[in-house]
């Protein structure tokens, strides 16, 4: 894609035998939140891992910034925090940023302040790391990412083990850095719904595969409202709703239900023709599937 800052093709990664990435393809855009969302060993990590040349992949190849030429160099405008970040506990918010700072060779010391704004941990002062809840460390490490001023961050499970709070306010600052600083952003999580509002795009991984890449808007369409019907025969159910109600807009689920997304409200009318056509109905009702079943139906489709 035309705007895309990062483009992989075709990744495969295998630990002797063992493949544990096969095929995965992913696309991200210029300012875009990208989820790479998947259960707890479906690869995610090892995605990241060969993006940041931590690893090297056994097969496929990828583009950062348009160019599959100069990866390490364009390593240069992206971090990368994968698995816990590496800060000294001994040290204040503003020592770990000062030490980065430092340490990149990066000039400017504002951009200390800048960062403790941004990541909320001005007011800490003396307080030394060991003393921060996990959220906080959370936001410090993604403040030590951010110091050098990437174009593009790539986070690891960010919110895995945080509290409700602690969600929200890394997802909050994530938000703030791609919104007010225009930093694209990759991200993991093995729950959906942990960035079902953060993200304008998702990458659904299992047993490592693509399973689905879709924008948020898809996403949303997909979990639109439906009508459940099961009946006693589903296909006389699919053609009745075709033949003597018109309705073409339906999908059938596992062979058992359909899902109808079209006459929302008309059950009654619905419930009546199935039954004048002789069919038994067992279930009917209008529902809407929620994001985190739509992800565990996608998952749950390979797992089978
Ligand atoms: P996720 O981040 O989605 O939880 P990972 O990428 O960490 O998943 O792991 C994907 C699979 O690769 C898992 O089955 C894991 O056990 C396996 N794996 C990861 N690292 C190694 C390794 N160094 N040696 C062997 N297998 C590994």
């Amino acid at each position: 894609m035309e705007n895309s800052v990062i483009t992989v093709r075709g990744l495969c990664k295998s630990y002797k035998k063992h493949e544990v990435l096969h095929d995965f393809s992913l696309s991200v855009e210029r300012g875009h939140i990208c989820g790479l969302i998947g259960p707890n060993g479906a690869g995610k990590t090892t995605v990241m891992k060969i993006l940041g040349g931590l690893i090297m992949q056994s097969r496929g190849d990828m583009e950062f910034f348009g160019s599959a030429e100069g990866l390490d160099k364009s390593r240069d405008r992206m971090s990368f925090m994968i698995e816990q970040p590496v800060i000294a506990s001994a040290m204040t918010a503003r020592n770990n940023l000062e030490y980065i700072r430092i340490l990149r060779g990066y000039p400017d010391d504002r951009r200390v302040n800048e960062v403790l704004d941004l990541i909320g941990l001005s007011g800490t002062g003396k307080k030394t790391a060991d003393k921060f809840s996990l959220g906080m460390k959370q936001r410090l490490g993604i403040g030590m990412a951010l110091l050098p001023k990437p174009e593009i961050m790539v986070l690891d499970e960010p919110v895995n083990g945080l509290d409700p709070e602690g969600i929200v306010e890394v997802r909050q600052l994530i938000l703030r850095m791609a919104e007010e600083w225009g930093v694209t952003v990759l991200i993991s999580s093995h729950l959906l719904s942990e960035l079902s509002e953060l993200c304008t795009d998702f990458s659904i991984i299992s047993h490592g595969e693509l399973v689905e890449n879709l924008s948020r808007e898809e996403l949303l369409v997909r979990c639109r409202g439906h009508i459940a019907v099961r009946t006693d025969d589903i296909n006389r159910t699919a053609a009745v709703l075709e033949d003597r109600l018109s309705i073409s807009d339906y999908k059938v689920i596992h062979g058992e239900e359909i899902h109808i997304f079209e006459k929302l409200g008309d059950v009654k009318h619905i419930s009546k023709t199935l039954t004048d056509s002789g069919l038994v109905i067992t279930r009917l009702c209008e529902e809407g599937q929620s994001l985190e079943d739509y992800y565990l139906e996608k998952v749950g489709d390979r797992n089978e």
